[in-house]
């Protein structure tokens, strides 16, 4: 079978199982997990950030800086295919009360110039309060793409003039480290908090990180407590997220080796309306309009791949390369897409 649903499906190494396996733990609840701790301040240090906290998904890591940033009532601006509005089961409302502005703008990424615009005028109470920007990097729905860290000092400053906090979903943010081969302290910058999950392009089974200024991070720990995230002998999942940023993290430009020849492969077919530009680990493939889709997913399940065939819309599909798809299941792939 070949899985190229998503990068989470990937299983660790058994040298990231016996990593995971010596590592020293303690009760993380009351602060004494020296795993946790090596791995919060090394991703901290990373970004150049003061803190960093360890959390069990990216969801939860998203919803609390959420939180830490609004009040009930409150709106949040974020791209209108963004994943905190999206995909975390009405969580933003659930557990923060604030409603959204979605802006709109190619591969997920939107315009500084709009951000501007869509801010609500502070003295207007008729309208919801603005008190925090969220963008994503690199976009998942909108197919991997990567910022230029330029839009970041102009989101910034924007958010500066109209007190608004400013948070990353950096989900994948690796992926796009190593795509832009950026430097990381600079993001340390301009985000007030980052999030980042380990448990995608890195391979790690679970775990995410929060990183940010120490007052929004030490926020984090009650609200964490409070979501049931506050966790025991957790280091045996951080050593995993230790291991991963040695081994896991340059290897990445693979994945996006990979993903750009699949693109191309298919950009040649007549069945393809579009193909995204791929930069990362993510392929969008938009089907022809008198395409049925089932047929395309028989062609491929009937060989044993499989892909995301629903969630990005009625006439996409989303194919994400990782860690555990092989060049043999690559070349083994690309003869399935020549014989569409
Ligand atoms: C996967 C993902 C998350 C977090 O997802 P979890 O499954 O809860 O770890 C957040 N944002 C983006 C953009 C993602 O792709």
């Amino acid at each position: 079978m070949i899985d190229l649903r998503s990068d989470t499906i990937t299983k660790p190494s058994d040298k990231m199982l016996d990593t995971m396996l010596q590592a020293k733990v303690g009760d993380d609840v009351y602060g004494e997990d020296p795993t946790v701790k090596e791995l919060e301040e090394k991703i901290a240090n990373f970004f150049a950030m003061d803190s960093a906290m360890f959390f069990p998904s990216g969801t939860m890591a998203n919803q609390t800086a959420l939180k830490i940033h609004t009040s009930p009532g409150d709106q949040v601006i974020a791209h209108e295919y963004s994943h905190v509005y999206n995909y975390e089961g009405g969580g933003a409302s659930f557990n923060s009360g604030v409603s959204f502005k979605l802006l709109k703008g190619d591969k997920g990424m939107f315009n500084p110039d709009e951000l501007k615009y869509a801010i609500n005028p502070k003295n207007f109470y008729h309208a919801p309060l603005t008190k925090l920007v969220s963008l994503e990097n690199t976009t998942n729905k909108g197919g991997g793409h990567c910022w230029d860290v330029n839009q970041f000092e102009k989101i910034k400053k924007i958010c500066d003039e109209n007190e608004l906090g400013l948070h990353m979903d950096g989900a994948r943010v690796w992926n796009s480290i190593v795509a832009k081969n950026n430097n990381p302290e600079l993001y340390g910058n301009y985000f007030d908090t980052i999030s980042v999950c380990l448990s995608k392009g890195l391979g790690c089974p679970v775990g995410s990180i929060l990183v940010g200024k120490k007052k929004f991070i030490d926020k984090a720990l009650r609200i964490r407590k409070i979501l049931g995230g506050g966790m025991r002998q957790v280091g045996y999942l951080a050593a995993a997220g230790l291991y991963a940023l040695e081994n896991n993290l340059q290897r990445l430009s693979v994945d996006h080796q990979k993903a750009k020849e699949i693109a191309s492969r298919f950009s040649s077919k007549d069945c393809i309306n579009s193909v995204n530009e791929v930069e990362t680990n993510i392929i969008i493939l938009e089907l022809n309009e008198s395409v049925e889709k089932q047929k395309i997913i028989n062609h491929f399940s009937e060989k044993e791949i499989i892909f995301d065939w629903y969630s990005m819309g009625l006439k996409k599909i989303r194919i994400v390369t990782h860690l555990n798809y092989s060049d043999e299941d690559h070349k083994r792939l690309l003869q399935v897409v020549d014989n569409l």
